[in-house]
């Protein structure tokens, strides 16, 4: 086994290749595709939840209205309803990105029309918009 020790430069002298590929988004890709197959199960199990408490909320109001456990069923159930809005609209958010990867249009702002950097990319690979927009948009 050769240690690499100390001078990791040395061994080859091919010309600067880019750090980022151009037009190449194979990773993006692969992480989109895992991402849909993650939130698609997310919301199947999500929506099982909601329907779960559903039912357990219609066996506790039944006769007592000032059940505290109502009002835990109730805030769970707003709490699943968020997780459930959120993963579905990170899913669409997915499904744009794979429309756009098709489309060739994959990191481009959508709002203001300049290049995604491909750092935020690599976090946020659904992301639609450049981090500036983003941080617009938040403020
Ligand atoms: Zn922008």
């Amino acid at each position: 086994m050769a240690r690499s020790v100390g001078h990791p430069m040395t061994a080859q002298s091919e010309p600067a290749v880019p750090a980022v590929p151009a037009d190449d988004f194979t990773a993006a890709r692969a992480v989109l595709a895992e991402e849909r197959e993650e939130l698609v199960s997310r919301i199947a199990s999500l929506s099982r939840d909601v329907d779960v408490i559903i039912e357990a909320s219609q066996d506790v109001s039944t006769d007592d209205e000032h059940d505290p456990d109502g009002a835990t069923i109730a805030y769970e159930r707003a709490q699943v309803a968020a997780l459930l809005d959120q993963a579905r609209s990170h899913l669409a958010d997915c499904e744009v990105a794979e429309e756009r990867l098709a489309a060739g249009t994959y990191g481009v702002c959508e709002r203001c029309g300049g290049t995604i950097g491909a750092a935020r990319l690599e976090a946020r690979p659904a992301a639609r918009t450049c981090i500036s927009c983003a941080a617009a948009r938040r403020g």
